[in-house]
This record gives C-alpha cells, sequence and structure tokens, in this order.
C-alpha cells in the first residue's frame, strides 16, 4: 500500500457534532488519510465526564449494588442526542438496549468500556460512509491476556489491505484468546492507531488530539510550554512512560518497528 496516513481522534475530537465535523473535514482534505482511529467521546466542557469513564462507573455500580439506571441514562441521552445532531440514519436505540442488557447480564468492564469507542466508530461510519472494521477482528490478545503483536500484524495487514476507500476503526479494544473483549490500558486508542499505521505501513501516523504538540511539560501543569519540534523514539517512548500522556508509551513501538513518523496534532 503506498503512501497511506493513519490518523487517530482522541476523545476531544470525538465529544460533539462540531469536534466530529472538524474530524471529517480533516481527513477528507488529504487523500492519502485512509485509515481513521477513533476514541470513545470525550469531555465536552471542564466538568463533564469521558464516555469511558462513564461506562466504568456503571459496570461498578452495577457491581456494587445493582442499580446503575440513572448513569446509563445519562450515557443514552448522551449518545442520542449526538446521533440526533449528526442526522445519522443509525440505530443507536438498539445498540445501547443491547449494552444495558449486557451489562445487567454481568458483561464485563472491559466489554462495556470498549463501547465507547465501538459507538464512536459507528457513528462516524454512518455520518461518512467509511467503512466500519471492528478492531476485534484485528488486535488480538494471548491467552495470558498480553498484546499480541505477530497475530495482530498478519490479520491487520490481510484484512486492512482489501479495503476500498477510506476506513473507521474503533481503538482501545482488541480480541482476547478466549474470544471475548479486551483493552489496552487507559489512552489505549494511540496504541490502536500506532498498530494500524504499522500494519499498512503507512508514510506517517497523525495523532490528532487537544495539544499542539508533543510539549516540554504538560500545559494543565505549566503554562504555555514549548513544543518539541522533533523528537527520537527513544525520548518519546521514555517521557511517555514517565508520564507525558499525550501518547501511550506502548503506542511507539509498532511504528518504530517500521520508521514510521508520528504526528502529534491540534
Ligand atoms: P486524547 O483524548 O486526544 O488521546 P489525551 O488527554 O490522552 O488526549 O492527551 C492529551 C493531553 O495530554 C493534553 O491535553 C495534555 O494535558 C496532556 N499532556 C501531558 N503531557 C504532555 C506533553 N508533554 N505534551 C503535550 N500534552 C501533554
Ligand atoms: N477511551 C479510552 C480512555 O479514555 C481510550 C483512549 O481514549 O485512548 O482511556
Ligand atoms: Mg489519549
Amino acid at each position: 500500500m503506498k503512501d497511506i496516513k493513519v490518523c487517530k481522534f482522541g476523545g476531544t475530537s470525538m465529544a460533539t457534532r462540531e469536534s466530529i465535523n472538524r474530524v471529517i473535514d480533516i481527513v477528507s482534505a488529504d487523500d492519502r488519510r485512509k485509515f481513521v482511529i477513533v476514541s470513545a467521546p470525550g469531555k465536552r466542557n471542564k466538568s463533564d465526564i469521558k464516555v469511558t469513564d462513564q461506562l466504568y462507573k456503571i459496570v461498578e455500580e452495577q457491581k456494587t449494588t445493582g442499580n446503575f439506571k440513572e448513569s446509563f441514562d445519562a450515557l443514552k441521552e448522551r449518545f442520542v442526542s449526538l446521533t440526533k445532531e449528526l442526522g445519522v440514519d443509525f440505530d443507536i436505540i438498539s445498540e445501547l438496549d443491547n449494552l444495558e442488557k449486557a451489562i445487567a447480564n454481568g458483561a464485563t468492564a472491559s466489554y462495556a468500556a470498549s463501547r465507547g469507542e465501538y459507538l464512536s466508530a459507528k457513528l462516524l461510519s454512518a455520518k461518512t460512509g467509511w467503512t466500519f472494521i471492528d478492531a476485534k477482528d484485528i488486535v488480538r490478545f494471548n491467552d495470558c491476556g498480553v498484546f499480541d503483536p505477530e497475530y495482530t500484524n498478519d490479520t491487520a495487514k490481510a484484512l486492512l489491505q482489501n479495503v476500498k476507500g477510506r476506513a473507521v476503526i474503533p481503538g482501545f479494544y482488541g480480541c482476547g484468546a478466549d474470544g471475548y473483549v479486551k483493552t489496552f490500558s487507559r489512552g489505549g486508542s494511540d496504541v490502536t492507531g500506532s498498530i494500524v499505521a504499522g500494519a499498512v505501513k503507512a508514510s506517517l501516523y497523525e495523532n490528532w488530539t487537544d495539544v499542539s504538540g508533543f510539549l516540554v511539560a504538560d500545559p494543565r501543569i505549566i503554562k504555555d510550554p514549548e513544543v518539541i519540534e522533533t523528537i527520537t523514539y527513544r525520548e518519546l517512548r521514555e517521557l511517555a512512560y514517565m508520564g507525558a500522556s499525550v501518547l501511550h508509551e506502548d503506542a511507539i513501538f509498532p511504528v518504530r518497528k517500521e520508521g514510521i513518523p508520528i504526528n502529534i496534532r491540534n
């Protein structure tokens, strides 16, 4: 596959109709942007809760008190209004009803959390017509629950090379050896993006987020930190590992293996 860009959009980018439309504009502006990896909708404002956090909260409530109705209704309201605002023909109610039943029947936290990315990707696919590819058909974990890079790379390569046009893939999760959904650790959509970039030998892995690049410090702590223009994979890995949470530390390996540059964009 020639000159392909893989783009990952984080939670802020997938949070509202406006930001999702911006995602579509960005992707559409460059024919090389073929594979799009998305996170679950993030915070819409400072006091908001990320969909992923809401899903973990719901599972916790189900386990401890059995009563998760109020929290689930809030989640439902969010997805139903987003679907309406986007004006897409997608049966979000059935999806959410199934999820509610699954959680009531003791679905794992991994499964529940993964639905944030799943629904985010489904909505973007419905809005754009880009092919939806489920991450559970690409990303594999072995029977010890550890990510299996060889299996994943082979499956991803085989599946992705036949895609016509653009495709959207949910980040964060994959399939365990037991056939059940399993997630990476928090922030794992970065890893999915890197895996896809490595598998299609992309020319560039674009990681779109809410900051203008990799900065010398976390802007939540230090005001207006400078941008690091270029950084080696090794240094990036080190900083990510030490807490520069703009990129998941495990997102370095798949692209480094193929020598693919990572570009962090706002
Ligand atoms: P996304 O949802 O797009 O994956 P994240 O919240 O995971 O976004 O990562 C972006 C956030 O990472 C920024 O808003 C910023 O607060 C934080 N961050 C921490 N360290 C750094 C750094 N060195 N450079 C840039 N951002 C950083
Ligand atoms: N939605 C997941 C999280 O909040 C994964 C991600 O955003 O990368 O951790
Ligand atoms: Mg992140």
